[in-house]
């Protein structure tokens, strides 16, 4: 069996090739860089079961493949984390758009599977709380995020249509909050940030008042949730929530790691993201029915396996 993964090297790609190559797939991965780095899978380059194509998915040619078949495809690429599209915006568009366009024609080609990494992002500011998948979200078209969650609502309306058009195999998963090693340590995310500016004996920087909330996925976690979801049987069409249904708010996460870390110096209240979520927390009743997943690793455990990662990327 052949998956083609997209975003290869990035935070979720690079897990997602792994544990494919251990379930002895035959795994083409492709990454432009843009959000990622290499060294995440520079230790699969000598595996035979992997091939790295360095291209932008939206330069995808149909025949890039030549003839080899793939069973299932992963569109994991695009960036991710605030920082990253604010700066990457256009990039971040297109790569949801024509890039998803690109491969969902290779999918049509060969027959595959496509498996769509979307985002809790596509809830916007929710006003239905938790968030289940029949919510259709609260976002600004034009506000400063809409260049992701726009453009990975458009990806999502997109694989649906060549659902409806075409019967193809696809499924959406709708990612939640996910942290764990291989996080950049400029990536901006929250865990991130507080973990390195902990561990470098800063003040943690809380935007707003810190009472927004999130829940928090630990990737080993959501791998297992996004490997189930892409290679069970008889899931044609469905969308799923995955990640942690705990939910924290901004205050509370720093003051747990602020706890793991005494290094520490306290936190500094900065003024408020624009269209920052207030709260965000997943209903993974459908995840649990399907695929009989939910998360087993607690933000303790999580946390201290991730700034154990980010001491040795600090070199501390
Ligand atoms: N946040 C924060 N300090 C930081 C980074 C993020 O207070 O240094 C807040 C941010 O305003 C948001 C939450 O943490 O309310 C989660 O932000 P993140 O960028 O991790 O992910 P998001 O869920 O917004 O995509």
């Amino acid at each position: 069996m052949k998956v083609l993964i997209t975003g290869a090297s990035g935070f979720l790609g690079s897990f997602l090739c792994e544990r494919f190559l251990s379930e002895e797939y035959e795994v083409i991965g492709i990454d432009n860089f843009i959000t990622s780095h290499i060294k995440n899978v520079s230790h699969l380059l000598e595996n035979k079961n992997f091939k790295f194509i360095e291209l932008d998915v939206c330069d995808l040619d149909i025949n890039i493949l030549r003839d080899t078949k793939v069973d299932i495809i992963l569109h994991f690429a695009s960036p991710a984390s605030p920082v990253d599209y604010y700066k990457y915006k256009i990039e971040t568009m297109l790569v949801n758009s024509v890039g998803t366009k690109r491969l969902l024609d290779i999918a049509l080609k060969y027959n595959s599977r496509f498996v769509l990494a979307s985002t809790s992002e596509i809830y916007g500011d929710p006003l239905v709380h938790p968030q289940n998948e029949n919510y259709w979200g609260n976002v600004n078209p034009i506000g400063p995020r809409s260049v992701y969650d726009e453009a990975k609502r458009f990806a999502e309306a997109l694989s649906m249509a060549y659902y409806r058009t075409y019967n193809l195999d696809i499924r959406i998963i709708r990612i939640f909050n996910t942290y764990g090693p291989r996080m950049r340590i400029n990536d901006g995310r929250v865990v991130s940030n507080f973990i390195v500016q902990a561990l470098k004996g800063q003040r943690l920087t809380v935007y707003g008042d810190g009472n927004q909330t999130r829940s928090f996925c630990y990737v080993d976690d959501l791998i297992e949730g996004i490997y189930r979801f892409s290679t069970y049987e008889n899931l044609k069409g469905e969308v799923i929530n995955l990640g942690n249904p705990i939910e924290f708010k901004v205050i509370e996460l720093a003051n747990l790691v602020m706890e793991f870390i005494p290094s520490a110096r306290g936190v500094e209240f900065l003024p408020p993201l624009e269209d920052d979520p207030r709260q965000r927390r997943p209903d993974i009743s459908k995840a649990k029915l399907l695929l009989n997943w939910e998360p087993k690793i607690s933000i303790k455990e999580g946390l201290k396996l991730t700034i154990n990662y980010f001491k040795k990327e600090l070199e501390l």
